[in-house]
Parts: C-alpha cells; structure tokens; sequence
C-alpha cells in the first residue's frame, strides 16, 4: 500500500464489494460527503441494486435502519452515486465526495408519498460515521451536502423527513434554526417574477453552492432549487416559492461563513 492510502472507516462492520467504481479523478481523497435514501421499498433490494454491475450506481457506505453499517467501495475509490451535479461549480461530485446511502423508502413508488422518519438508531450511526468521516478527512461542516442540493432538478434525497437538525446538534453538518414562516407576510418570490430581486436570490443560492444560473428570472431551475434549500434547511414548507423564512434562513447561513468563497471549495 501507498504511504498516503486512504483509510476506511471502522464502524463499518461488513465489506459488501460492489464492482461498481472506479478512479478519483482530480482529488486526491475526500472532501465532502453526499447523503441519499435509498429510496427502494427494502434495504435489500437496494443493497443488491447497489452491488449489481448492472446498476452502475454504488456509494461508499450503507447504513440499515438498525443502525449497521455495510461499506461497499473503498473510500480511496470513486462510487458512482452522484450522477449528474454540481456543487460550488465542482461537477465530478464523485471524484470529490464519500457517498452515503441511508435505508429508507423515500417518497415512494409515485414520488408522492411523505417519506417515513428515520430511526433514532439509524440515524445515530450516521452521525457518528461522519464525525469518523470528517475527522480523518478534515471536511468542513458545510461539505456534508443532501443529493437534492447537488442535483436539485432530479434528485429529492434524502427528503425534507431526514433530521439534518439532529446532526448539526451532534456537530455534523452545517445548519442553523430556520427563519420562522411568517403569516400575511410580504409575496414571496415565484415561478414566473423577474427582475432585480430574482437575481440577488439566485446569487445568493449559487453563492451558498447550488448550481444554477443567474437569469434574473424565477425559472424552472430556479423553483428547484429553492426546493432542495428548503428540504434541507427550512423543511416546514417546501414549496419552491422564495418566501422571507427561506431567503432570511439563506442568509443567516451565508453570514455564518466568513470565508465562503475564500477556500471552502477543492483547493
Ligand atoms: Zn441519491
């Protein structure tokens, strides 16, 4: 072995070998981590979907409800469960992050079911496979990232159910309170407005991380996005509507990063 090989993780307590995988390109280890659901109706189907060269989908680790933990693809290795996306205009996510599956069924077959909570114990074993994680990868707080934010027009995981508000409580992740939902406040942005206000959010978002461009107009692309920030930081209501919570909860996180943009992307 290399001197500077990458260790994995000892809470793992089984190496389930998906063939899924291959070279990081461009980052020599990890620095960030991705969460997912795995959004099947079981844990095993979805372990034997992630193991089956057919897929061509893997993550590094699987954590079951119970809280045990399956690694499947070294983490010096690139698993394949990113897809399309983009964070901090870093579009090989793959090469950059540890991906996490977390067993859960997710908003269902038709997309439109509420996904259940997640158990105390599962998600107990998350939070400490990323302190483990973060620790010995040095990732910062705000790189712990949900599939939606890197691919908010596709991706819905791992669900406005998943207590990113737990993990930020046992220090993971990056987080703060949400704005409360104000009633009979002010319009919020929408699909369709354009203009000056439009464009400042969007800076904000792509600001934050979230790949989108800066059209002035509250797109399709935009809506999406404004839903993935929701799901993970204002899940009370996610609407995709840019109301005074969502934009007040976006910038109380932004002023909580002195340096964003300043070194908490690759360098
Ligand atoms: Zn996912």
């Amino acid at each position: 072995m290399k001197g500077d090989a990458i260790a994995d993780s000892p809470l793992a307590e089984a190496f389930l070998a998906s063939p899924n995988h291959g070279e990081r390109r461009g980052f020599a280890r990890p620095d960030c981590v991705i969460l997912h659901y795995t959004g099947m109706p079981t844990g095993e189907e979805a372990l034997a979907w992630l193991t089956n060269p057919a897929s061509e989908l893997s993550c590094h680790y699987f954590v079951w409800e119970n809280g045990r933990i399956a690694q499947l693809v070294a983490e010096g290795r690139r698993a394949w469960h990113a897809g399309r996306s983009v964070w901090k205009g870093e579009s090989d996510l793959n090469s950059a992050s540890i991906g996490v599956e977390i067993v859960n069924p997710g908003h269902g077959p038709s997309g439109e079911d509420a996904p259940p909570p997640f158990p105390a114990r599962q998600i107990e074993a998350v939070i400490a496979l990323l302190l483990d994680i973060g620790a010995r990868h040095h990732i910062a707080p705000e790189r712990v990232l949900a599939h939606s934010d890197i691919a908010p027009a596709r991706k819905r995981d791992p669900g406005e159910a998943f207590p990113w508000d737990d993990l930020w409580r046992a220090g993971v992740g990056y987080w703060t309170v949400p704005a409360p939902i104000e009633a009979g406040g002010a319009q919020p942005l929408r699909r369709g407005d354009e203009g000056p206000a439009v464009r400042a959010l969007q800076a904000l978002l792509a600001l934050y991380g979230y790949g989108l461009d800066l059209t002035g107009v509250f797109d399709k692309q935009t809506e999406y996005v404004v839903a993935a920030f929701q799901r993970h930081f204002r899940p009370q209501r996610v609407d995709g509507a840019a109301d005074s919570s969502t934009i007040a909860t976006l910038r109380a996180l932004l002023d909580g990063l002195p340096l964003i943009g300043m070194g908490a992307t690759k360098g």
